[in-house]
């Protein structure tokens, strides 16, 4: 743990940043199963979001594990550290006056409270909330199949639980509706 550290103020503050973008800064954090359509929706939002003039940024779990979360694996300590690393860097983003999209299966609740209790009033919890064995049947990258195998442990859904939010902020059933449809329930949500 690192000591003599001091908080320093910024010059431009958060107010000015917000009335530049002309809107203010949020963090949608998706949640939900392998394969439940979070990267998808993520991404239909996103650039909605980009054609209205919104500044934005996409953390995607596949990419994050690329570079700042390599050296983690898939364990519960990695799993709790791996959502610690992303909740900071989305509130950095922020903080600079973002809309911060997290696509992450973040499955304990405990997780996300902890990245709501940090973010605070801007954290928007988004369920995508598909049945499992429509995620199944889906297997855009083949996992499934794979955990089913034996060849991944620890797969949400599978061999690890996946811990649904009771009171998400958006509960989008997507079995009952299209990305499109899904996507703009989340737009009209943010900016109502
Ligand atoms: P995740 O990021 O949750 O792992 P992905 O977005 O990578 O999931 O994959 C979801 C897959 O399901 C994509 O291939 C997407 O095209 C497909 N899909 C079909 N219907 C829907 C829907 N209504 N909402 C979201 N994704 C859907």
């Amino acid at each position: 743990m690192s000591e003599n550290i001091v908080w320093h103020n910024t010059s431009v503050s958060h107010a000015e940043r917000t009335q530049l973008n002309g809107h203010k800064p949020a963090i949608l954090w998706y949640t939900g199963l392998s394969g439940s359509g979070k990267s998808t929706i993520a991404n239909a939002v996103d650039r909605k979001l980009y054609e209205r003039g919104c500044h934005t940024y996409l953390l995607d779990g596949d990419n994050v594990r690329h570079g700042l979360n390599k050296d983690l694996g898939f364990g519960d300590n990695d799993r709790v550290e791996n959502i610690r690393r992303i909740t900071e860097v989305a509130n950095l983003f922020a903080d600079a006056g973002l809309i911060v999209g997290t696509a992450f299966i973040s499955p304990f609740k405990e997780d996300r409270a902890q990245a709501r209790a940090l973010a605070g009033e801007r954290f928007i919890e988004v369920f995508v909330d598909t049945p499992i064995e429509i995620c199944e049947q889906r297997d855009p990258k083949g996992l499934y199949k794979k955990a089913r195998a034996g060849e991944i442990g620890n797969f949400t859904g599978i061999s690890s639980p996946y811990e649904a939010p009771e009171s998400a902020e958006v509960h989008l059933r997507t079995a009952e509706m299209s990305v499109e449809q899904a996507a703009q329930v989340v737009v009209d949500y943010l900016l109502s």
